[in-house]
């Protein structure tokens, strides 16, 4: 099969899973967003998967993030395939602080916000160029030492250290499970994102609105979203397996 029948059939495959993993948790389809995690794979790659319809997409690096939306951007120019305005690129990679500035504006939703330093500097540079930057929290659930993200345990606190940033919106929590075979393995850690999402929606600051919980990935999207996940991150199942090369 071409690289480009493969994708449309793996996209179709996902969608119909998430659909009736959504169904089997009494939940509405339409309330999951499949994000195609495109990092590493080429912007023909994510032209394609827009042609089968797929129009939100996540990368890992700001210079990468911003070279593919330029690229697919030309690219849509020449075709009626989606206008450019209608692709949403969200960042779901570590951040780091001296990136931020080129970052803003350019994507949809910045995941993952693992430090007061980070957000800081999002709200910084939104208000500079007067935006509000919507943002989730990263929340390392499982607890790992070589992850990123806030620690359970202090994740409401931290939400609320950042209450005076008034050009950041906290609108969820995102959250990289432990890598495991066994989705159902990852189920209790899932259930325990959504308990800090309502927790944490509770505080009612005013730039805490939240609506998005970021969670599951190839290996355990269907478990992510029987626990309520709205947004799941797909990527080797769309795309097939990627060449990390010199970025492993
Ligand atoms: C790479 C990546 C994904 C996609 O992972 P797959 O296992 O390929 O689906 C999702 N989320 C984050 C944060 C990632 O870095």
């Amino acid at each position: 099969m071409s690289n480009n029948n493969l994708i449309g059939e793996n996209l179709r495959a996902v969608r119909t899973r998430m659909e009736a993993a959504a169904k089997r948790s009494g939940r509405d389809p339409e309330s999951v967003t499949l994000i195609a995690v495109s990092k590493l794979n080429p912007a023909e790659s994510v032209e394609t998967a827009i042609s089968h319809g797929q129009l939100e997409f996540g990368e890992n690096w700001v210079k990468e993030l911003l070279e593919k939306e330029t690229e697919v951007a030309h690219y849509l120019e020449g075709t009626n395939a989606a206008k450019s305005d209608d692709i949403k690129w969200h960042f779901i990679g570590h951040l780091q602080t001296n990136k931020v500035k080129q970052l803003i504006g350019k994507t949809v939703l910045i995941h993952s916000v693992d430090s007061y330093k980070l957000a800081s500097v999002i709200d910084t540079e939104s208000k500079k160029k007067d935006v509000i930057t919507d943002i989730l929290l990263e929340i390392n659930i499982g607890d790992e030492e070589s992850k990123y993200g806030i620690a359970p345990d202090e994740a409401v606190s931290f939400a609320d250290s950042l209450k005076e940033m008034k050009n950041i919106r906290i609108r969820g929590l995102m959250t990289v499970a432990p890598i495991c075979d066994d989705p159902e393995a990852n189920r209790p850690y899932f259930k325990k994102m959504r308990d800090l999402f309502i927790d944490i929606k509770a505080k009612n600051n005013d730039n805490i609105s939240m609506d998005v919980l970021s969670m599951g990935m190839t290996l355990d999207f269907e478990t992510a979203i029987e626990e309520g996940a709205t947004h799941v991150r797909v990527g080797t199942g769309i795309f097939g397996a990627r060449d990390y090369g010199n970025k492993a």
